[in-house]
């Protein structure tokens, strides 16, 4: 089975006020990697698109180096839930700031994006790109909410690459300022990190803010338990939240079925969503 519900009396209530609201209340919020990717592609794991980059031989060999550096050391801290919240956010906002410095220091390009999009490395998940079709048809915004390293242009890329890139698409994420020649030169703060990835970050986003602050309903999609934070400082009246728990789903489980109201295992397909909406 790869479709769990939490609770289904809860969910079918759940599920009945958002329908009688209708879809002109209601947006979807959604974290990027490993939610509207795939958390596997041919058999390899795949984190994140910032991964193809750390991975691969786009940048200089000393990018390479100095981005496992980090990354062994921050990554750590990141899954060790002994390290309390104050602490943990210092550190991810030391490890994106560093990431991004090295970024820029070592020649990080558009052109760069582009090689990562087309990699075939990073694939989106099965029947996402149909959801955007539906989200597109009914009008339903789509907000997605990412810490990328890569920022939001690789984001708009890869639906670019789909011809998904649609306008009720809203991209919160980090981005870099490009020279003429396509090099990053800086990067916009506040930087969104994996720990301050909520729904406030639309006050630095006030145009999409004033696109769904009326959509009161929302459907939360993340794959990590922290992705519930995007809904943080958002008003909403009815919230109903899609997990996907891609791997170790027996120790997960439990947690995630606390969590989540429905639960995608084993990085399914998101069609349960596309059937849910299509009934709206
Ligand atoms: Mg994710």
């Amino acid at each position: 089975m790869t479709v769990v519900v939490s609770n289904s009396e809860k969910l079918e209530e759940l599920k009945n006020k958002i329908i009688k609201d209708g879809v002109e209340n209601l947006h979807v919020l959604a974290d990027f990697d490993r939610t509207l990717t795939k958390a596997f592609v041919n058999g390899q794991s795949r984190p994140s698109l910032t991964s193809v980059l750390r991975d691969g031989n786009y940048l200089t060999q000393n990018y390479a180096s100095k981005a496992h550096e980090f990354y062994n050391k921050y990554h750590a801290i990141e899954i060790d839930t002994n390290i309390p919240h104050q602490k943990k956010k210092k550190a991810m906002e030391e490890w994106w700031t560093l990431h991004f410095d090295l970024l820029i220091k070592s020649g990080l390009n558009k052109k760069h994006l582009k090689e990562i999009v087309n990699s075939g490395k990073v694939e989106f998940r099965q029947n996402a790109l149909e959801l955007m079709d539906i989200l597109k048809e009914r009008g339903i915004p789509l907000v997605i909410m990412s810490s990328s390293g890569l920022g939001g242009d690789a984001i708009a890329m890869m639906l670019e690459k789909e011809r998904k890139l649609y306008n009720n698409i809203y991209i919160i994420s980090n981005s870099f300022k490009w020279d003429k020649k396509g090099n990053a030169v800086e990067v916009k703060k506040p930087i969104i990190h994996v720990i301050n990835k909520d729904e406030t970050m639309i006050k630095d986003f006030p145009e999409i803010y004033k696109k769904i602050k009326d959509r009161k309903n929302v459907i939360l999609l993340g794959d990590n338990i922290e992705d519930l934070g995007m809904i943080i400082g958002f008003d909403y009246k009815n919230l109903l939240k899609i997990g996907f728990l891609n791997e170790n789903i027996e120790e997960n489980l439990e947690k995630y079925k606390k969590s989540f109201d429905v639960l995608i295992l084993n990085d399914g397909s998101i069609n349960y969503l596309n059937n849910l909406i299509k009934e709206l």
